[in-house]
């Protein structure tokens, strides 16, 4: 009867060694169909995914609140890229699975490089663009890290058969800044950050930019105004989750 016991037991740690069939958020059990999350996850995340969002800006926005193609928030607002598309707003589920993402969960891979997929597949803009160009992390974080999580969501774009470059660099180790933090501020501290390699091959290219959050967006402005300058076509923005409604 023990013996019976410790056998099962034994077979359900190595199946579940094998096989870790629990949720990567929360660790409830799953079956595998449910693709690394649990039911509750996954419904928490698709309500944050819910909304619809300004094709401009990324913000939370209703289609009535929208004039000549801007939503009341950044009407007016100088914005250097071309559209922006966004799997969700952060919060909940959505923000703690991009925390772990940024925190060495190699395992979230795969789920993050479906919902970016699914996001830049759903911009309207997809089809035009030929190249990706992950938002860069100066190299003393990158070293930090280990790794770069918006090389790894653009990447996985790569599949679809676009170029990736990796020749828009960051060349100022910028202050991370908390999200009450003014736009003019954020905007002074990502000034004059970025820069292209030499032998880059941004001109005429219709770019899509890969971050993994956007909170005012002054970060995806500045690398845009940079890549425009280096005479890039069109520059689109695809991020896992917008913050900062701003409004
Ligand atoms: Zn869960
Ligand atoms: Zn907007």
């Amino acid at each position: 009867m023990i013996v019976q016991q410790t056998a099962s037991w034994l077979w359900r740690g190595v199946n579940q060694l094998l096989w870790p069939a629990v949720c990567l958020n929360c660790g409830r059990g799953i079956v595998e169909a449910d693709g690394h999350l649990c039911r509750l996850c996954w419904d928490d995340l698709l309500s944050r995914a819910a909304g619809s969002p300004c094709p401009r800006c990324g913000r939370d926005t209703s289609r009535y609140g929208m004039l000549q193609g801007a939503c009341g928030a950044c009407r007016g607002e100088p914005l250097q890229f071309d559209g922006i598309a966004r799997a969700g707003v952060y919060g909940g589920v959505m923000q703690e699975l991009i925390l772990r993402f940024k925190n060495g969960c190699t395992d979230l891979d795969s789920v993050m490089a479906t919902l970016i997929a699914a996001t830049f597949d759903g911009s309207g803009w997809g089809s035009g663009v030929d190249m990706v160009v992950p938002v860069p992390l100066h190299w003393r974080r990158r070293l930090a890290r280990g790794y770069n999580q918006s090389a790894i969501l653009a990447k996985s774009l790569r599949a679809g058969g676009l170029s990736l470059s990796a020749d828009l660099v960051r060349i100022r180790h910028t202050k991370q800044q908390p999200a009450m933090v003014s736009a003019a501020s954020r905007r002074r501290n990502v000034a004059g950050a970025f820069v292209v390699r030499r032998g880059h091959r941004f001109a005429g290219r219709r770019i899509c930019l890969v971050d993994d959050v956007k909170t005012t967006g002054a970060t995806l402005n500045e690398c845009a105004r940079v890549l425009k300058e280096a005479g890039a076509a069109r520059v689109y923005g695809a991020v896992l989750a917008v913050a900062g409604q701003g409004n």
